[in-house]
């Protein structure tokens, strides 16, 4: 079913305005292509009070049964999230075994043993499911938990948007499918091309098709051969009408690229069709 989700940014950086806020509108986009409702966004910054009176009021004053955090998991004490989503909802901190053994084997890959602000970042509040982060080190949380007697579900992210883009993909996006809504893909590799020669193309492209996912991957070497692998998602109750749009969308693209650049060459990776 659709959630009702809130997005929280965590970090004084973000107030301070020496980080632009791209986490929340990378949420946003997703949710929406999944086909939730994103009732508010929010930034705090490492306060405790204020965590915790930002995610009290996601959930009680905007009605939220999701809230999606991202930022304060790593080692340092100004890292408080967790701490923050426990002891809103009233939960213990625990060592989450298999997020200890995930820390430590990638300290110890880089010769380092485990010291407690390393040790930290496996404690997780009681029943939370680790979300484990193949690009740095400090996991996330999915968490299932009752407030008020309603049920809510809080999923704490890391602040680096790289890890929080591959922990999204990962772990969040296939449990946030919504059953009987379709995941429809294309995949295309351009060349020669770089990101900057097509952004225009894309900004237009995300306009008029607001309900389809798209992003790039540069690949080769940026100067002499470079090719970017262009990806698009979109999800659909109506599996054939879910691929003509894919292809309706596809088709205005590559017909933008060919007619701004003739000399890209085109090659098709995966046709817009259904992914399981
Ligand atoms: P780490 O494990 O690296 O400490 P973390 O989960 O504790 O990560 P933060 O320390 O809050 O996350 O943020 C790490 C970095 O990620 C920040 O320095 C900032 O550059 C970037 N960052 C944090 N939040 C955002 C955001 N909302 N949008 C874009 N970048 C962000
Ligand atoms: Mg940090």
């Amino acid at each position: 079913v659709q959630r009702r989700c809130a997005i929280l940014t965590i970090g004084y950086e973000l107030l301070q305005g020496r980080v632009v806020d791209t986490n929340s509108a990378y949420i946003a986009k997703k949710l929406y292509v999944l086909g939730h409702q994103v009732v508010v966004k929010m930034s705090v910054g490492d306060d405790k009070e204020h965590i915790i009176k930002a995610l009290r009021t996601c959930i009680k004053v905007f009605n939220c049964d999701t809230v999606i955090t991202t930022g304060g998991l790593g080692p340092t004490p100004d890292d408080i999230t967790l701490e923050c989503i426990a002891q809103f909802l009233n939960l213990p901190l625990e060592i989450n075994e298999e997020a200890l053994r995930d820390i430590e084997r990638k300290y110890r890959e880089r010769g380092l043993e485990l010291n407690p602000s390393r040790v930290k970042m496996a404690k997780i509040p009681k029943g939370a499911t680790p979300l484990l982060n193949r690009v740095g080190i400090a996991p996330g949380i999915w968490l299932e938990a009752s407030y008020s007697g309603k049920r809510i579900t809080i999923i704490a992210l890391p602040g680096v948007p790289r890890e929080m883009m591959t922990m999204f993909e990962d772990h969040v996006e296939p449990r946030l499918r919504i059953p009987g809504r379709h995941l429809i893909e294309a995949s295309i590799v351009l060349k020669p091309c770089r990101e900057s020669d097509i952004a225009d193309i894309l900004k237009e492209f995300s306009k008029r098709y607001r309900e389809i996912y798209v992003k790039t991957h540069p690949h080769g070497h940026e100067v002499s051969s470079p090719s970017i692998n262009l990806y698009m998602s979109l999800y659909s109750d109506n599996p054939s009408q879910g691929i003509e749009l894919c292809r309706e969308a596809k088709a205005f693209l590559l017909n933008s690229i060919k007619t701004r650049f003739p000399n890209i060459s085109i090659e098709l990776v995966k046709d817009c069709s259904i992914s399981k």
